[in-house]
């Protein structure tokens, strides 16, 4: 059987605070998530981070 080691997180623009990415992380990992992406709420490539449930 497969293990879940994973968990699924959220991916909030900083900007305007809207989720926009989903994905998953393995549940050991104790870095947070810091990404460049594009919100296309904002139109443009804003800082993504991690949400909390
Ligand atoms: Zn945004």
């Amino acid at each position: 059987m497969a293990e879940k080691k994973r968990n699924l997180v959220k991916l909030k623009c900083e900007n305007c605070k809207k989720i926009n990415y989903y994905l998953w992380k393995k549940k050991s990992a104790e870095y947070k998530l810091n990404l460049k992406k594009y919100c296309k709420y904002c139109k443009k490539h804003t800082v993504h981070k991690e949400a909390k449930k």
